[in-house]
């Protein structure tokens, strides 16, 4: 997704840095999304409903006056995109009695047979008995194909032998079906044969196969490389055929996402697995909002931004903000601020998440948790005015307040400082956004 991912994170350049945000603003990062999306080859209609989602929720965002409006609506284009992808991945629809049927459907060279062997791999780490089925007699070679892939992954075979219904693909899988169910085991995948385009005659053979098994999935194996003709692929099958579930496949190579973007929106099935390879353990269950973070590329700072968005009190964080803003923020706030960001989580690996604070992470380097203790004890040993104005705080108040707090003058005097080069921070990066160095800078 390398292209798409870059072309949408440049989308949200422009909002880069802004601390308020207006619907022309809004109108220009959609567009670019827009044109991002179709030179991924996504399909008209998503690109469409996607972009007047992220649209009307972006200028909502900006009308309700959150705080980081950039933020938000990298997190409303990452919440569509992970509504477009499928939302929660489901289970397979497993039998109630006797094997669970799995049909394969799709082109030729989608990745069918290469996907029973790892159907099989990972069924048997599930602790199924799988048993594959040899019902493409298409092509000379795809039995053999079916039962190599099947001796790699360790399951059976079940394949036309001489006698056994030879050169009728039906009545293999029908038999086949039948051998899992008198030898006990629960799962059959059922191998078909694709063409190399839609064909009235693969259709027809799809079908009677579907009629003869009653499959309680039927999974299309989409080409992920195969750009706009997936839509209307998808489609064809879907008409044809019918299917349960989607399975993309090759989502390793130089895929531009449109056809990940576009199955389940033009067919409304779910994408349950995900090929990233040849070998057998190159395949995973689909995750929509991993596929998501991966389009978007921006590492875990979807997750940052969630945590955030939990441990902070918008509205308190908001006053914060204010204060920064126009100077007064006091030691109060900070200690409050301080005790929000130790709400997230350890202030290290949290710094850890965010692209491009490198060099903020290492002056944090040194940061101790234990720290936020003294500056508990040291600004409640301080009295509300000396709170509110450090200024006043000459040296026999800082050796009260070492006392009281059970620190030193040395920890007092650090701590005023400290506050005073942090509020100027603070002021910077409330007047630029985050800056040079901030949050946005890896984006
Ligand atoms: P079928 O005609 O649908 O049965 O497709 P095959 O399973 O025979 O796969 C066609 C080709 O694609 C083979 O060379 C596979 O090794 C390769 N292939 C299948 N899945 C993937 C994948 O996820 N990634 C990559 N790179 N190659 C794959
Ligand atoms: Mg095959």
């Amino acid at each position: 997704f390398g292209n798409l991912s870059d072309r949408l994170t440049a989308s949200f350049q422009s909002l880069r840095g802004k601390g308020r945000l207006t619907d022309a603003d809004i109108d220009t990062t959609v567009s670019e999304i827009r044109r991002a999306l179709l030179e991924a080859d996504v399909a008209l209609p998503v690109v469409r409903s996607f972009t007047s989602a992220v649209r009307d929720k972006a200028k909502e965002a900006v009308r309700s006056q959150v705080l980081n409006p950039t933020q938000q609506v990298v997190k409303i284009v990452n919440d569509e995109l992970v509504e477009i992808l499928g939302g929660t991945t489901r289970e397979i629809n497993w039998a109630d009695r006797g094997p669970t049927v799995i049909m394969l459907a799709g082109l030729q060279g989608a990745g069918k047979t290469t996907l029973a062997g790892k159907l099989g791999t990972w069924l048997t780490g599930e602790g199924k008995r799988v048993l594959l089925v040899a019902s493409d007699l298409q092509r000379p070679n795809a039995v053999t194909q079916l039962s190599v892939v099947a001796e790699r992954a360790g399951v059976d075979v079940w394949a036309p032998e001489p006698g056994n219904g030879v050169g009728d693909p039906v009545r293999v899988a029908r038999s086949g079906v039948e051998q899992a169910r008198t030898h006990g085991y629960d799962v059959v995948v059922i191998d078909t044969a694709g063409r190399l385009g839609v064909d009235a005659e693969m259709m027809d053979q799809a079908v009677r196969i579907r009629d003869a098994v009653q499959p309680h999935e039927i999974l299309f194996v989409l080409d992920a490389m195969v750009g706009q003709d997936a839509v209307n692929t998808s489609v064809a099958f879907r008409d044809g055929v019918g299917f349960t579930g989607v399975v993309l496949s090759k989502l390793d190579g130089d895929a531009r996402g449109g056809a990940a973007l576009s199955v389940r929106g033009v067919t409304g099935a779910p994408v349950l697995f995900s090929s990233t390879g040849e070998g057998l353990d190159d395949f995973e269950r689909f995750h929509a909002d991993r596929m998501a973070s991966r389009i978007l590329d921006m590492g875990d700072l979807l997750t940052l931004i969630e945590q955030a968005q939990r441990a902070f009190d918008e509205k308190e964080a908001e006053e914060a903000a204010t204060k920064m803003a126009s100077g007064t923020f006091t030691l109060e706030d900070f200690l409050s601020q301080l005790r929000q960001v130790r709400k997230m989580g350890s202030m290290k690996k949290l710094l850890g998440m965010i692209p491009g604070m490198g060099q903020m992470r290492e002056a944090l380097e040194s940061f101790d948790e234990r720290e936020v203790d003294r500056v508990e004890a040291i600004v409640c040993s301080m009295t509300p005015a000396e709170r509110r104005d450090l200024s006043i705080l000459n040296g026999s108040r800082r050796a009260r307040i070492a006392k009281g707090s059970g620190t030193s003058v040395q920890a007092v005097n650090e701590l005023v400082s400290r506050f005073e080069a942090a509020k100027k921070m603070m002021e910077a990066m409330a007047s630029g956004g985050l800056g040079e160095n901030g949050m946005m800078a890896g984006m």
